[in-house]
């Protein structure tokens, strides 16, 4: 195991250990699992942890279901950085996994706390009741109102509209192996909450008021017992952006050794225009492709993530993709000349990249398919509605 450590986060003198607060309720589910700090710079979410379990102690809470608290990045929060080799948050994946058992002696630092993650949330997966929430609390480097991310299943989206604050779909199409994709592969409810910028003490408030918001959406502790309950969604609603759901058009992508510069003073959220000077790569300008807003612009070292342009959904959209994949018609695109389906990978369709010229990826969205990866010539959009399986 990780040593605890001792830091002074927010003014405060903290200890994180792995697991930073458990309770086991009357009825024993659901079962939420939040996570704080996987990345390291990012401690608010830790904090805001620590205040809850703190007081669901103090305050003798009965909760109905079991509320797990695990800390990400320790070695990582210690030093206040991101990570320190590799991104906690960009390695979950199946190789990634069965690399943690082939070199268990030589781990890096990352590998080394991915691997007491994993075994912490496969031990909750297979000793708790189910249904299971995860929430992953991050923070920004740019100022931001709280706004919360997910890959786009149904159950997903009916959780997140549980929160009057906007939900970004689909962000797993542009991020390689974060932690929420991998759990949303078994089935599982996963919501990652962006609460505010690194350093602000509201991101800590803005934690601990999504985190009650969650906890009782998922019925895991009832509304008549969190006494602030209406200042938390308050609190939580009284930003400028609306309770929307939107998609990302384009993501920039940083290059290795590449000199990425932002211009200063964006904020998440806030309108741009085509051609609008947007930051500077190798002293090039690089300006907008179209017409949006602008999401995650990156103003720390750390990342390769430039920056997103994200637009509004349409609810005719929603409700369209909604009807859609309820009645199962996803099951027309296997019909498509230049699609087919494996057996052995019920989620995944394997297209022709002529076909998907054609079709537009657009289409595959709105079945609930995402994250195109070209392999062998072949594209293959992964399905993100599944039934819960079994943790490996
Ligand atoms: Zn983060």
């Amino acid at each position: 195991m990780i040593n605890p450590i001792e830091i002074e986060s927010f003014s405060q003198k903290i200890s994180v250990q792995r697991v930073l607060g458990k309770v086991v309720g009357s009825k024993q589910f659901p079962t939420v699992i939040a996570l704080g700090g996987i990345h390291g710079n990012e401690r608010a979410g830790v904090n805001a942890l620590l205040k809850v379990f703190e007081t669901i102690r103090s305050e003798k809470i009965s909760l109905k279901g079991n509320f797990y608290g695990i800390s990400g990045n320790i070695n990582a929060i210690s030093q206040n950085i991101r990570f320190q080799n590799v991104d906690l948050n960009r390695i979950w994946t199946k190789e990634q996994l069965l690399k943690l058992y082939l070199e268990e002696d030589d781990l890096d630092e990352e590998s080394k706390e991915q691997k007491e993650i994993y075994h912490i949330i496969k031990n909750i997966l297979e000793t708790e009741k189910g249904p299971f929430y995860f929430l992953d609390l991050h923070t920004t480097s740019a100022d931001t109102q709280p706004f919360i991310t997910i890959s786009d299943s149904l159950n997903n989206r009916k959780y997140s509209a549980n929160f009057s604050i906007p939900t970004i779909l689909g962000i797993e199409e542009y991020l390689d192996g974060p932690l929420l994709t991998y759990i949303n592969e078994f089935g599982h409810i996963a919501l990652g909450f962006e609460a505010g910028q690194h350093d602000k003490e509201v991101s800590v408030d803005n934690c601990v008021a999504f985190l009650w918001l969650a906890l009782v959406a998922a019925k895991c502790v009832r509304k008549k017992d969190v006494v602030k309950y209406r200042f938390y969604k308050h609190s939580l609603s009284m930003f400028n952006e609306t309770q929307d759901f939107y998609k990302i058009d384009f993501k920039y992508t940083i290059k290795p050794f590449e000199e990425f510069k932002m211009i200063e003073g964006y904020k998440n959220f806030q309108e741009i225009q085509k051609n609008e000077l947007l930051a500077y790569s190798n002293n090039q300008e690089l300006l907008a492709k179209f017409d949006g807003k602008i999401f995650m612009p990156l103003y720390q070292k750390k990342g390769d993530d430039g920056y997103f342009i994200i637009s509004r959904l349409s609810r005719f959209w929603l409700t369209i993709s909604r009807f859609l994949r309820k009645l199962h018609m996803h099951n027309i695109l296997k019909l498509l000349p230049g699609v087919t389906s494996q057996k052995k990978k019920p989620h995944t369709l394997i297209v022709n990249p002529k076909t998907a010229k054609f079709l537009a990826t657009e289409i595959f969205h709105l079945f609930g398919y995402r994250k195109k990866v070209l392999k062998k010539g072949k594209l293959y959009f992964i399905k993100r509605d599944r039934k819960v399986s079994e943790f490996i």
